[in-house]
């Protein structure tokens, strides 16, 4: 099946957590336009609060510097949750430090991006995570 049927056919849901309201929008926009339904989190206690809960998330985006846990203590806590076990989770930061790359991957991240990004390139790693390698 072509990828853009994929796109254009996929209603799953994404949660995206970021304290800078620009990302948010660039990202909601872009993904909701590719098929995406979005949840957005303004900080990592948003975030936790929507991964403690029951709503399905084919996938979330987590930026590391945020108010209240950053993203990879909510990395962390979301590996806790018997439920989110299997949720593939990217790692957004504007550091791109390799201690930072690191510890993600250490704690169960899928992926890793730093900003700035491309949309579309984002969008390409989302639909691998989604589908597998
Ligand atoms: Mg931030």
């Amino acid at each position: 099946m072509p990828d853009q049927d994929l796109s254009a056919s996929h209603r799953g849901r994404i949660l995206v957590a970021d304290d800078e309201p620009h990302i948010r929008r660039i990202l909601a926009t872009f993904l909701e336009a590719s098929g995406f339904a979005v949840d957005q989190a303004i900080d990592g206690t948003q975030a936790l609060e929507l991964l403690e809960g029951p709503v399905p998330y084919e996938v979330a985006l987590l930026d590391i510097m945020m108010p209240g846990p950053n993203g990879l203590e909510v990395l962390e806590a979301a590996r806790l949750l018997p439920h989110r076990a299997g949720l593939p989770i990217l790692i957004l930061t504007a550091k791109g430090q390799d201690t930072d790359r690191e510890a993600a991957f250490a704690l169960g991240a899928e992926d890793f991006i730093t900003k700035p990004f491309s949309p579309k390139k984002l969008l390409a790693r989302i639909q691998k995570l989604i589908r597998g390698p």
